[in-house]
């Protein structure tokens, strides 16, 4: 992992079908259905919109042998619909699955926590797909480790990275290079320690197999889009990644544009950026910088707050870089300016270049300048960044899957139902998951689980108890919030605008501080003396180019953001302030 500057990961090239990935080809996107795979009509039709909206990988559950073996209907009616998409198949516990699905995949994912491999089934699959000329993804999930691999390391990324290089050290030994993988999590820290870890791993080994990125479980909306741009554009800015998913509760062929913008967001990241001070950065540990313990959004700023504005083409580098330089444990916020007129393109973007700050607890503020927003609009997407960094919880988190084959009711409609009934409450996380085989597995992390359990009934969880089984689904609603008001984390929702909660820090996970709230709509010398920031250099708020290395002089600095002719100037001139062509030191503009 190069800190100066984008540099992908150098991988080997995978065929799936008629795509291949890896090899500095294009990250490639992709999606899974949702449809029953015993549907042959329905699936091909959905595997034909995905195609149709860009997604070249699509990917169907087939849990048992009857839905592999309808693999092949699909696949032939795909083709007859004129579609050439590369099909995949996700295996979850059943060799005999696999082994029927290779037959007619271009490549065949199977998960090794739930993988029963007792007598060399995993070999005869590489067989299988060697003999075709089909692919397989060792396709990790932090929610599924097996036994094994967790009574030894736990649910950790350490645990995941373990479980991967075991059946990819099986794939060398037996000469097969067709492989890619994944580590899958619907918590962002651990997913991106997990892949950053594990890309560390295989270099130690001598391993090159792409990489497929995703969150799991990210919900939909807005939040959906941002939870999964934080951790995908957190390791395609670090070159990590050749095939993305983003995974929505929502119609598939919805994922696939999203998806498409984050890979073209990271095409070309053009800039170097000196690190002075490497050993103040670990991409495998979560280290907080500052005592600063919620970070804040751009209303929220005490008088004199330090920001850095990034200028350059690759900001997440720029930032950092200059981060790390800074000599003390001083707060520091991270501003970038985006022109789309999209708030969904302005997430997403701004969540790629500064989630990243914020889940390696670098960053202390966020401000995004986006003139053609609507200010509640800004402001949302910077707190869905903040929570989707795990940095701060502002709203009810959403751990939704995105349904497959095995969902058993109207996962999105559910969804939509329960965020209309709970979505005021805060600091909670409340589970959604179509089916109780992985389920309850994937949502390890929520407060409250809503599951499904047969056709029409629903098993409620608090935590990773059961403590209602097989309810009826007309009832099950009322039920999960009877459950949240029982355990005393209800509230009333409020009257009146929808003012910015007081939230609470997020880091239940990885080990980082937890609590330190910073009342939101509190005047500035209130927030100061919570200890956020006590500089007063600068009343007006502070926009700092890096270009200027980070010194906030006292002079006062207006906080609207440049136009661009000035943006253009000054980033020619020292935008590479970082850089090793134009040294910090160079450069005295506080100019914002
Ligand atoms: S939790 Fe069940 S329904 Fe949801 S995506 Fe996973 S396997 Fe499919």
């Amino acid at each position: 992992m190069d800190l100066t500057q984008y540099r992908r990961r150098a991988t080997t090239e995978v065929r799936i079908g008629g795509v291949v990935i890896g090899g500095g080809r294009p990250v490639a996107v992709q999606s899974m259905t949702n449809t029953d795979t015993n549907d042959t009509e329905a699936s091909a039709a959905q595997v034909v919109r995905i195609a149709r909206a860009g997604g070249r990988i699509v990917r169907l559950t087939a849990q048992g042998p009857r839905e592999a073996e309808n693999l092949r209907h699909i696949a032939r009616r795909v083709r007859e619909l004129g579609c050439d998409a590369a099909l995949v198949a996700d295996i979850h516990f059943l060799p005999e699955a696999a082994a029927v699905a290779a037959q007619y995949a271009d490549k065949v994912r199977i998960n090794p926590g739930n993988y029963r491999n007792d007598r060399g089934q995993f070999a005869a699959l590489v067989e299988l797909c060697r003999a075709r000329g089909a692919a397989i993804r060792i396709g990790v999930n932090h929610g599924s480790l097996s036994k094994r691999v967790f009574d030894r390391w736990g649910d950790t990324p350490q645990g995941m990275v373990v479980s991967a290089m075991e059946y990819l050290r099986e794939c060398r030994r037996l000469g097969f290079d067709q492989v890619v993988v994944s580590m899958k999590s619907s918590n962002t820290r651990v997913m991106v320690a997990a892949y950053r870890l594990l890309a560390e791993t295989m270099e130690a080994e001598g391993m090159h197999y792409p990489i497929h990125l995703g969150v799991t479980e990210a919900g939909n909306g807005l939040e959906g889009r941002v939870k999964s741009a934080v951790g995908i554009g957190a390791l395609l800015a670090d070159g990590i990644g050749d095939t993305i998913r983003v995974s929505l509760t929502e119609a598939p062929e919805n994922e696939i544009p999203v998806a498409q913008l984050l890979a073209d967001h990271f095409r070309s990241r053009e800039g170097r950026f000196e690190v002075r001070r490497p050993e103040r950065y670990s991409p495998t540990e979560y280290r907080r910088r500052s005592t600063v313990q919620t970070p804040l959004v751009h209303r929220e700023f005490p008088a004199g707050f330090r920001e850095l504005e990034a200028l350059s083409a690759n900001p997440t580098a720029e930032l950092r870089a200059a981060i790390l330089d800074l000599d003390d444990r001083e707060p520091v916020a991270v501003c970038r300016r985006y022109e789309d007129a999209s708030a969904e393109t302005v997430a997403v973007k701004a969540a790629a270049d500064l989630g990243l700050l914020f889940l390696d607890g670098l960053a202390d503020g966020i401000r995004i300048v986006a003139p053609r927003l609507a200010e509640a609009e800004i402001e949302r997407i910077e707190l869905a960044i903040l929570q989707a960094a795990r940095a701060r919880m502002s709203r009810t988190e959403y751990i939704a899957c995105p349904g497959c084959g095995r969902t058993l009711y109207d996962l999105e409609r559910t969804l939509e139902r329960i965020e209309a009934r709970t979505s005021h409450l805060r600091n909670l996380r409340i589970g959604v998951m179509g089916c109780i085989v992985n389920g309850p597995g994937e949502m390890a992390d929520a407060d409250y689980g809503y599951v499904g359990a047969a056709s029409g009934r629903i098993t409620l969880y608090k935590g990773r108890e059961i403590v209602e089984r097989n309810i009826p689904q007309e009832e099950a609603l009322d039920r999960l919030v009877a459950l949240i008001k029982a355990n005393g984390d209800w509230r009333e929702p409020e009257e009146g605008p929808d003012a910015v909660a007081p939230a609470k820090s997020e880091d239940r996970t990885a080990g980082g501080s937890a609590g330190g709230d910073v009342p939101a709509a509190a005047p500035a010398a209130e927030r100061s003396a919570a200890g956020v920031c006590d500089s007063a250099a600068n009343s007006a708020g502070a926009v700092v180019p890096l270009s200027a290395g980070g010194a906030v002089s006292g002079r006062s600095v207006p906080s609207r953001p440049p136009a661009p002719a000035e943006r253009g100037a000054r980033t020619s001139e020292t935008g590479a302030g970082r850089s090793a062509e134009a040294p910090a030191k160079e450069t005295t503009s506080t100019e914002g």
